[in-house]
């Protein structure tokens, strides 16, 4: 391994230099992965530092309920579970600042990063579990009304939609889980699929075929949003015969996958071409002492358990990584 043991300066112009705090472990992201990391460094006495982001606990707070998190067999509510993974990693040690990763400098230990507020960590270990965004559909109308009927998040939104007419667009386990939730309050879901079979898992699209209030739209895209202040038409297109045809809609939710929040690692860390950040088996990056965990460098099973799980193994990892590499005694 190729250390530099020995950097204390660095970059003088790296931002944040008036207010700056050395930290043992600095866990970038608060969803599954960062709390359960945080949870681990602290019980290994590594005093880790979480720094939220921008959403305490990541996507699944926002999620209404979480059924297939083990302990819970009535299943729990998405923000409930932060609650509790927060508080667990708290209760030995770790401290969450909310505040967002703004910029680093991972060319020598200390790693440097500088955050929104205008702080600056020197970090001898990074976990990064800065998660995944919604991928957004590019049609016409779409940025415009955004929060006028056009959302991302059933939770946050669905009451909105109450007895009103919404579609919901994908097809995977997210456009189903969220359909099936929507329809507490939209008198009717529609989802909107551009292929003729759902990619969601047998039990999700067996509830949603059975829910009186779901329709399907097979093999259907949006290709534009208008209305007038608030979503009020979408112009849809036949994927198989090209037909064109408007429909009026109160709500558009859109469901098409994730894009990982990887920009500011750009050209410091290995990414795939899907930008997700690659590591081996022990959650390490290509820079000794940084690691990765949860959806960041998670493409595929993207689950709270498997988020945790990651975050875990990486704070395992670290602190294993800090004993054999102390950068100060
Ligand atoms: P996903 O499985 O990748 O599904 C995305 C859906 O959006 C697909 O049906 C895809 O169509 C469609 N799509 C993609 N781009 C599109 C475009 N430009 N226009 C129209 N449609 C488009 O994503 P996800 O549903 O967010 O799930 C991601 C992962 O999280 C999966 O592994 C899933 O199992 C997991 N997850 C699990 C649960 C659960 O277990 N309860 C809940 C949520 C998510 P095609 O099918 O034609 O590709």
């Amino acid at each position: 391994m190729d250390l530099n043991l020995n950097s204390t300066a660095g970059n003088p112009a790296f931002p944040g230099g008036d207010q700056e705090e050395t930290v043992r472990v600095l866990i970038i992201g608060s969803g599954p992965a960062g709390l359960s990391a945080a949870l681990y460094a602290a019980r290994a006495d590594l005093e880790p530092v979480v720094l939220t982001g921008m959403e305490l606990g990541g996507q699944v707070s926002l999620t209404f309920a979480v059924e297939n998190y083990p302990g819970f067999p009535e299943g729990i509510g998405g923000m409930e579970l932060v609650e509790l993974f927060q508080k667990q990693a708290e209760r030995f040690g770790a401290r969450l600042e909310y505040d967002l990763a703004a910029e680093v400098d991972f060319s020598e230990r200390p790693y440097k990063v500088a955050t929104q507020n205008g702080k600056r960590y020197l970090a001898e270990s990074i976990i990064i579990s800065t998660g995944a965004s919604a991928v957004h559909l590019n049609v016409p109308g779409e940025n415009e009304f955004t929060g006028r009927g056009v959302s991302y998040c059933a939770t946050c939104d669905g009451w909105f939609f109450k007895e009103k007419e919404v579609m919901v667009v994908g097809g995977g386990d997210s456009a189903v889980e969220e359909s099936l939730f929507l329809t507490r309050y939209a008198d009717n879901v529609t989802i909107v699929h551009r292929r003729d079979e759902l990619r969601a898992g047998a039990i999700l699209a067996d509830r949603a075929k059975s829910n009186p209030k779901i329709n399907f739209a097979w093999n259907t895209v949006i290709e534009e949003i208008s209305g007038n202040g608030a979503v009020q038409t979408v112009k849809l297109k036949d994927t198989q015969t090209g037909a064109q045809r408007e429909e009026e809609i109160d709500g558009v939710f859109i469901f098409i996958g994730h894009n990982p929040n990887t920009s500011i690692f750009k050209d410091q860390l290995e990414m795939d071409e899907n930008g997700y950040l690659v590591v081996d088996n022990r959650m390490q990056t290509k820079i000794p002492g940084v690691y990765a965990a949860g959806e960041v460098a998670d493409p595929h099973f993207r689950q709270v358990i498997t988020s945790a799980g990651m975050g875990a193994a990486a704070a395992i990892q670290a602190n294993h990584f800090l004993d054999e590499n102390p950068l100060s005694e």
